[in-house]
């Protein structure tokens, strides 16, 4: 029979030389969960948790979310995973919360923000996501959406360490983040880049708006060079820098951030092998000379 000479992916992302790239899922429910195992996903880089959230007349308890998460991070017993904690606000408003109408909800009460004036609401879900993770005997890490300055990684480490999370970390999608990635990273374990914020950020240009969506392809050097930055403060550091934003699930783009030192990409479970195949196509010093 003919065989393809296209090298194909066997569950472990790397480069032609052996250099590794993680190549790990993003999900929101079971399901996705599953068919994130069954593509061969090495982990979780991103589990959305806000579903736990969106829908509920009132928080869900303790217990309620904790089968909830245990039921997602089941299928990745043994493996490592990242949970983010609620990123919900503004245009994501919370039924059982009531926050006050904003004239720019995107630059608004939104992620981690939700948390300062309510941190009981992060204790309570960074006490259900550990229980989960004990439950399923996952790897568990845990992030926040949209941080802004280190003072904020510090004082979501701070929590989370205290809920006995050994691995801390927070997403890279605000630009003076990317740009303070150093003294973040001396707050935290690592760092994920939500390059869907961070482009809607760095361009100026809403994620949701199809006008303006050229200014939102994740090639503009503008936002390759901050990603560059972070995966460079990050390996200064010795942390992990991933990318968890679509922009990880293309496999043209995936050589490319990796030639920058990202260490791990994120994406959902039908890019997988398309991205895990890209990658056995070329070298580090390949991917580093890309010139676009
Ligand atoms: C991102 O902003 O790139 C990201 C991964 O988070 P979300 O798409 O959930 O905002
Ligand atoms: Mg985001």
């Amino acid at each position: 029979p003919a065989r393809t000479s296209r090298p194909t992916w066997d569950g472990v992302g790397r480069l032609a030389d052996g250099h590794r790239v993680k190549l790990l899922a993003n999900v929101g429910s079971a399901a996705d969960a599953r068919a994130a195992a069954a593509a061969g996903a090495e982990g979780i880089g991103l589990f959305r948790t806000e579903f736990c959230y969106l829908s509920a007349a009132s928080e869900p308890t303790e217990a309620e979310q904790r089968a909830a998460y245990a039921a997602v991070l089941e299928p990745f017993a043994g493996k490592p995973v990242v949970v983010r904690t609620l990123d919900a606000g503004s245009d994501k408003p919370l039924a059982f919360l009531p926050m006050g109408a904003e004239p720019n909800p995107a630059l608004g009460v939104r992620g981690l923000r939700v948390a300062f004036d309510r941190p009981e609401l992060l204790d309570r879900q960074l006490a259900a996501i550990t229980a989960a993770a004990a439950d399923t005997g996952v790897e568990l890490s845990v992030m926040a959406p949209m941080v802004a300055t280190p003072e904020e990684a510090a004082w979501f480490a701070k929590r989370a360490r205290a809920a006995g999370i050994e691995r801390a970390g927070v997403m890279i999608e605000i630009p003076a983040a990317a740009l303070c990635a150093a003294e973040i990273l001396a707050e935290v374990d690592f760092v994920s880049l939500g390059t869907n914020d961070l482009a809607q950020y760095v361009y100026a240009a809403d994620r949701q708006l199809g006008a303006v969506a050229s200014l939102n392809d994740p090639r503009r050097p503008g936002l390759l060079r901050l990603v560059g930055m972070v995966a460079s403060a990050a390996a200064e550091a010795g942390k992990p820098a991933g990318v968890c934003g679509e922009a990880a699930a293309d496999p043209s783009l995936a050589p490319k951030l990796a030639g920058l030192g990202v260490t791990s990409l994120s994406m959902n479970a039908a890019a997988l092998a398309g991205v895990g195949a890209a990658l056995r196509e070329v070298d580090l010093a390949g991917c580093r000379s890309t010139s676009w």
